[in-house]
């Protein structure tokens, strides 16, 4: 290392990684293997039950919703990255051109060295432990900051990242904004950041300093288009249930609705009927519907329902919110004007705007006009329309017919575009992205190369022989 880092907090921790990246970069298959194994066990047995409680404190998350959201997740991500990660780690040949004769190429995945990873409060565990995953079986060491805002979560984290692994190989320090910028200034040869877009600049100028590769997992408004073929019920359905699950606190919530005008009653109708299915009638004691994060976070959320007010906006359902216990109703918005907040800020909350369009051009112009999301659903049985609405517009992923799912088909690559995201994560994407690509070429025997040696006088001679 060039630079004196020594004033900085965590240079000590740094430096313990950095002078035992090879050992753990070197490390084999089967020993990698060990040591996703004993992360499994930790999240899948050991501390499972108090993974769910921290939840609960944290975000108030239903018990089934920690199973399938946090810890299922996770070890579905720590399967697939056993499964596939001898294939993973072989080095991959490739086509040597005819001028090379007498040479081989491949690729060889090795590991990026020390790595840093930031994570957000929505999905503590799986936000933190699915980077850490692709990581490791890249064969990086890593030091976590998860977010501040979630202290239960941060705290058993720590403890299970302590149990599991030792300082020099995995490490997590926890704090707010003061942590992370120290940590940033630190030479890491990768950032992993999820979080907001504004954040995520920052990130991306720190890394800028040493030239750290980023992998940026971000945020935004990201739209549904609902169109007049499409299944009213079924759409109304999943997107209830996509966008009020961990109470709208989701990077790929359907942020606000675009809608044809002629279904919009019907479409307004099958969301009661769903809603009220999923939370009894009652969201505010059912055991299957969360609170909001932080009384921060209640007051931003409270903001957006007060100016929609303020603008003689039709509240369709719910806009109940009850502060003590940091509660907002599931909420559905609509004949907003176009300066709401709503409309505007990345909403992260359980507030649903409802837009309509009379023709799907006005409906892609609109999303066009905004930065590019980090997903866009789409509910048609029109072929035509999907495909126009695909090939006009851009974003990080795509669910047809769906909402959300695509974030956990482990063979997709997950990430945003832009504003949304720089960098994919999950499965092999992942791992690609901890992993540096080393481009190899072995010489074997004479090669035609050599004839271009200078010096080139007599070159044409030397060619014709
Ligand atoms: P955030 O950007 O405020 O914070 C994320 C992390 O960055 C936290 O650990 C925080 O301590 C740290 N941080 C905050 N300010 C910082 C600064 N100035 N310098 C350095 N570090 C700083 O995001 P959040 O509120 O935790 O999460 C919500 C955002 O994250 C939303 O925009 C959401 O869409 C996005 N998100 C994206 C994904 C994804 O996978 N693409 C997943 C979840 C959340």
């Amino acid at each position: 290392m060039m630079n004196d880092f020594s004033n900085n907090p965590y240079y000590e921790l740094f430096s313990k990684q950095y002078n035992n990246q090879y050992t753990i970069g070197n490390r084999t298959y089967k020993k990698r293997i060990k040591t996703l194994n004993a992360l499994q066990r930790a999240i899948e047995t050991t501390y499972r039950a108090q993974i769910q409680e921290a939840l609960q404190k944290d975000l108030g998350k239903p018990v089934v919703e920690a199973e399938l959201t946090e810890i299922y997740a996770i070890i579905g991500d720590i399967k697939h990255a056993k499964k596939h990660l001898h294939q993973w780690m072989r080095k991959q040949s490739v086509a040597t051109p005819l001028s090379m004769l007498g040479s081989s190429s491949h690729i060889a995945y090795e590991p990026k060295g020390v790595c840093l990873i930031i994570s957000p409060w929505n999905f503590p565990f799986n936000l933190t432990f699915g980077p850490l995953v692709s990581a490791i079986a890249a064969g990086n060491t890593v030091i976590i900051k998860p977010s501040e805002m979630t202290p239960h979560s941060s705290d058993l984290m720590s403890i299970i990242i302590t149990d599991v692994f030792s300082e020099d190989e995995v490490a997590l320090v926890q704090g707010e904004v003061e942590v992370s910028t120290q940590l940033l200034k630190l030479p890491f040869n990768h950032i992993f950041f999820t979080g907001s877009p504004n954040v995520g600049k920052i990130v991306m100028e720190a890394a800028s300093k040493h030239l750290a590769s980023v992998t940026l997992e971000l945020g935004g408004k990201s739209p549904t288009i609902v169109d007049k073929t499409a299944n009213i019920d079924k759409a109304a359905k999943k997107m209830m249930w996509a966008k009020f699950l961990n109470c709208g606190q989701i990077c790929v919530s359907p942020d606000y609705v675009l809608i044809d005008e002629v279904i919009k009653p019907q479409f307004i109708d099958a969301c009661k009927k769903w809603l009220n299915t999923f939370y009894d009638d009652n969201p505010r004691i059912s055991d299957s519907y969360g609170r909001i994060v932080t009384d921060k976070h209640f007051d931003r959320l409270s903001s957006y329902l007060k100016n929609a007010r303020t603008l003689n906006a039709k509240f369709e359902v719910g806009g109940e919110t009850d502060s003590a216990s940091k509660f907002i109703e599931p909420t559905i918005i609509s004949d907003l004007k176009p300066e709401a907040k709503l409309l505007e800020d990345e909403i992260f909350g359980p507030i649903l705007p409802i837009v309509t369009f009379n023709n799907l051009d006005t409906a892609i112009t609109y999303i066009k006009s905004k930065p590019r999301p980090l997903a866009l659903y789409i509910y048609s049985k029109s072929k035509a329309n999907t495909k126009k609405i695909m090939n006009n517009t851009r974003a990080g992923g795509t669910c047809i017919n769906n909402s959300v799912l695509h974030y956990a088909n482990h063979n997709l690559p997950f990430g945003g575009t832009n504003n949304s995201g720089i960098g994919k994560s999950h499965g092999f994407f992942g791992f690609k992205a901890f992993s540096n690509e080393r481009s190899v070429m072995k010489q074997h025997t004479f090669g035609v190369t050599e004839l271009l040696f200078p010096p080139y006088s007599g070159f044409k001679e030397k060619l014709a022989r």
